[in-house]
């Protein structure tokens, strides 16, 4: 197994909460969940007897639920309204240092676990190895490494002319034997996913974002390979055509999927492909950003995905497509620890509350890989979970509010805890 993070701790009973345990069962009142002094799950639920040595805390009033985890952060972003000016003036080194004030805001916001899909070099990597070593606290991390890109596509960050020593977020590889060669440095490195850029995107003034960057005999090198190094393979799509070739060939979550079809939709259903809808980026550049303050392809760019983007969520909420919370964090106007407004934006898109918990927790989860450890309370899994003030299933908004956030366990081991030290 792997990220593991587990401290020592003696064992602890949590009593009286509101179970939600991330499954998608029905909620169980005044229910107690047991974990172990090895950070594991033990018991959970209406138990008749509790462990006579163990540490016991009431939580009456509260919602005892898994850990938020995120789907798709990008921790070399702060929320920097100019995603290419990033790449012209900040040196690596400096985007590490934010992103591990990033980690600590995430984890302080709930989220025990996320995905960081795209950093330059190892950016990423180093910072999940950096929180698994107990250097920095944060929530587990699993690392795509370089966001694999075709030349003119979504990634090609810098302007005809332009190049930096130590590279941008972008892996630019065309053909099979370039993209095949990505595949294989990223994993060298550690990357624990591959990730490609399906389509066009919107934060750059490069190709639209309805136009697919590779073809089909690309997209299937790219994910063949990563699959036989059992990695699997997170594809940036908006537009519907990019998104065949990438459900094609074989891609396991398809991120952002703003101008899906009825064909895509109906393949990602069948073939079981996840959906990472990242509704935020649009809703926090209208809360906080400004026109004026984007480049203008942004904000065209903006315009196409964001008029599709609820019409295409519906279909595969109607289609029963699997649904994983993702963000887009560090996005413009998006630093992280905000976060959890994703569920809300869930919700009123037509998601029910209990299937955005369950996008948030155990469906994440599955798509992450790291069900078998997380994702759930349940006996066997790592106690990565929260103590919420309130019921979210009645108000999911009350997940944005850090002071009712109660407790936030890692394995077990508390961050946050205003329970057993109130
Ligand atoms: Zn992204």
């Amino acid at each position: 197994m792997q990220h593991v993070l587990v401290g020592e701790q003696r064992m602890k009973v949590l009593t009286g909460g509101l179970l939600i345990d991330g499954t998608g069962r029905a909620p169980i009142p005044n229910a107690s969940v047991v974990i172990g002094d090895d950070g594991y799950i033990k018991e959970v639920g209406s138990l008749a007897r509790l462990p006579s040595d163990a540490q016991v805390l009431d939580v009456a009033g509260g919602t005892i639920m898994p850990g938020l985890m995120d789907a798709h952060v990008h921790f070399m972003l702060a929320g920097e309204p100019h995603f290419e000016s990033v790449f012209l003036q900040q040196p690596i080194e400096y985007m590490a240092i934010k992103a591990t004030v990033s980690a600590r805001h995430l984890l302080a916001a709930g989220f025990t676990t996320v995905r960081d899909v795209g950093a330059p070099g190892r950016l990423a990597i180093a910072l999940r190895d950096a929180v698994n070593a107990g250097l920095v606290p944060g929530p587990r991390i699993l690392a795509a490494g370089r966001l694999i890109t075709a030349t003119s596509g979504h990634v090609d960050l810098l302007p005809p002319g332009v190049s930096r020593a130590d590279g941008t977020a972008g892996r630019i590889a065309d053909g099979p034997a370039e993209v095949l060669r990505a595949v294989r440095e990223q994993v060298k490195v550690g990357a624990d996913l591959i990730k490609f850029c399906a389509t066009g995107g919107v934060m750059d003034p490069q190709l639209p974002p309805d136009v697919p960057e590779y073809g089909a005999e690309e997209a299937q090198t790219l994910i063949a390979e990563a699959h036989k190094m059992k990695k699997p393979v997170a594809a940036h799509v908006h537009g519907a055509e990019g998104a065949k070739i990438a459900i094609h060939a074989g891609v396991d979550t398809i991120e952002h999927g703003t101008m899906l079809d009825e064909e895509a939709v109906q393949l990602m259903k069948d073939k079981g492909v996840v959906l990472v809808p990242t509704l935020m980026p649009s809703y926090q550049v209208r809360q906080h950003g400004s026109e004026a303050d984007l480049p203008d392809y942004v904000v065209e760019k903006f315009n196409v995905t964001s008029a599709a983007h609820g019409q295409s969520l519906k279909m595969a909420i109607e289609a029963g497509v699997p649904l994983a919370l993702g963000t887009d964090a560090g996005t413009p106007f998006f630093p992280h620890g905000v976060n959890a407004i994703e569920l809300q934006l869930m919700v009123e898109g037509g998601v029910s509350a209990m299937a955005t918990i369950v996008a948030a927790t155990s469906g994440a989860a599955k798509a992450l890989r790291v069900d078998d450890i997380t994702g759930s309370l349940v006996p066997g899994k790592l106690a990565d979970l929260l103590v919420v003030d309130g019921n979210p299933l009645e108000d999911i908004a009350l997940l944005q509010d850090q002071s009712r956030l109660q407790m936030i366990l890692q394995g077990g081991s508390a961050y946050k805890d205003l329970v057993g030290t109130g």
